[in-house]
């Protein structure tokens, strides 16, 4: 399979390259030339599969320059239960209602679907190094305002030929995300506080990313920087993988005929979750709608319902932070598919969005575009009396994000009388958004003075599920890493980090 960048200048890459680069010279993402095509005959050959043969199946579609039989070893170590994740089935299928169902991607190591992608990533990129012949030490940098850095940090843990170093902003993340992160055992991790905001933090990894002295030193030693953002294609193909699992299942249990439609609700931030499920579609899926659902920050619900993107308007912190974001950057792959594979068009609005902070597409692509997907977005208010409503009315607890799709999963419905079954997909476990998730469902009273902890205990028995392990006794762990730095000296943590 042969791989392009979005904005033109490259023609021909083997997913190996652009799994290790993350992204394209021109600043394009990587992306196939041509998806795949599966009959349904084909895709209801794989029903019975695991998940990990699944992921094999579909991966080797894909990622043609890698050995099958090495897709099918790191598969099996990225999936494997109970080390990485808590169920066999890795994301089951949970019935809420009689056409409606959750896709749970939350059984990860940390409790976010995001963890589906980070567990096998540093495979993916260990092995491209090997397949294209560069033998650097893979060096990982990231800034993260939460979710992203722990994930990543358990997914390179130990992994050979790879060191991991991530920044969080002194303010801005939570307790029990800034323990998740302070207490991360493998010898190849390192965790640093940022003094500053999640601005600050991605600045200065940016500035260090193609800080010339840094780059040509780190080579001297054998090293070169990775991305493990959600841009890289390494990133994105392992999720079209939940989709099939998630279709097959539904047909298995009868709640589908196989062959029949059905909708899907992605909560969306970067549009790299339904973007895979755009994929899965255009591979043959039968997905008929896809439902984008925003929060406040509802610059894809306006893109969707007008054809205008326009990143110029107030940024809301929400209880939703994953999705608290006004520049979804994976969108840039769908324009491309959509407006025919036109790199020079897609070009110009990327441009446009960088200098004006907006671009209006064809009549032609929007067209397409409304054709395929639904856009909404849930304020805060809606979010927690969805939370409150699915707790009272199904003994069901879903976190903020799964609750915004679910709202826009409903006014679809309600909108439009299209009675397919849904499979909504849950981002994130619960007990992540603890504060937020008990506020909804037991009113103010009940969060206020009470710690994260204690409210872990408290969601514990609401919910009536188990603590993740993830999440268990992270008041007693061992603090493992204390550094904290300015902006301005990051360039020289890394180094004293990487012994330069
Ligand atoms: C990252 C994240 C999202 C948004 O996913 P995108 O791929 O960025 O659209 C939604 N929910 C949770 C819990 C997340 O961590």
């Amino acid at each position: 399979m042969n791989y392009l960048s979005t904005r033109g200048s490259i023609k021909q890459a083997q997913s190996a390259e652009a799994i290790r680069t993350g992204i394209a010279p021109d600043g394009g993402l990587f992306t196939p030339e041509s998806i795949p095509s599966l009959s349904q005959t084909e895709i209801q050959a794989m029903a019975g599969l695991g998940y990990q043969e699944l992921a094999t199946k579909i991966l080797a579609m894909y990622l043609t320059d890698y050995q099958p039989s090495d897709l099918k070893g790191m598969t099996n170590a990225a999936y494997a239960c109970p080390t990485k994740f808590g169920v066999p089935q890795v994301t089951p299928v949970v019935q809420l209602t009689e056409g409606d169902y959750l896709l749970e991607l939350f059984h990860g190591p940390t409790c976010a679907f995001k963890d589906l992608a980070l567990q096998l990533l540093p495979h993916l990129m260990t092995k491209a190094g090997e397949i294209s012949g560069d033998h650097n030490k893979i060096i990982i940098l990231v800034a993260t305002s939460g979710d992203t850095g722990k994930a990543a940090l358990e997914g390179f843990r130990d992994i050979p030929g790879t060191r991991i170093i991530v920044f969080y902003p002194e303010e801005g993340v939570s307790q029990i995300q800034k323990l998740q992160m302070t207490t991360q055992e493998g010898a190849n991790t390192g965790v640093v506080s940022v003094k500053g905001n999640f601005d600050d933090a991605q600045n200065g990894v940016k500035a260090i990313f193609t800080d010339a002295a840094i780059v040509k030193e780190l080579a001297v030693n054998g090293m070169s920087f990775s991305s493990a953002n959600s841009i890289n294609w390494g990133r994105l193909a392992p999720q079209i993988v939940y989709y099939f699992y998630g279709y097959l299942d539904l047909c298995r249990r009868g709640a589908v005929k196989p062959g029949r439609p059905i909708n899907i609700a992605v909560p969306t931030g970067n549009f790299g979750n339904i973007l895979a499920g755009y994929f899965a579609k255009e591979m043959g899926l039968p997905i008929a709608r896809m439902i984008c659902a925003s929060n406040s920050n509802n610059v894809l619900t306006d893109f969707i319902n007008t054809g205008v993107y326009d990143r110029n308007r107030t940024f809301y912190t929400t209880i939703s932070p994953s999705m608290d974001i006004l520049i979804s950057s994976n969108l840039e792959r769908l324009l491309f598919y959509l407006s025919n594979q036109d790199p020079k068009r897609v070009g110009e609005w990327m441009m446009e969005l960088k200098f004006k902070g907006g671009y209006r597409v064809d009549r032609e692509t929007e067209l397409k575009m409304k054709a395929i997907f639904y856009g909404g977005f849930a304020t805060e208010n809606e979010t927690k009396d969805t939370i409150g409503r699915v707790y009272r009315d199904h003994n069901y607890v879903m976190d903020p994000h799964t609750a915004v799709g679910k709202t826009i999963s409903d006014r679809y419905r309600r909108e439009t009388g299209d009675e397919l079954p849904t499979l909504m997909v849950a981002t994130a476990s619960p007990f992540k958004f603890n504060r937020s998730v008990v506020q909804a469902i037991l009113g103010e009273t009940a969060v206020q003075d009470r710690s994260e902890f204690e409210l872990v205990e408290k969601l514990k028995e609401i919910s009536g599920r188990e603590i993740p392990a993830g999440l268990r006794d992270l008041d007693r762990k061992e603090i493992r890493h204390r550094t904290v730095c300015s902006r301005e000296e990051m360039p020289k943590v890394v180094k004293e980090i990487l012994k330069l």
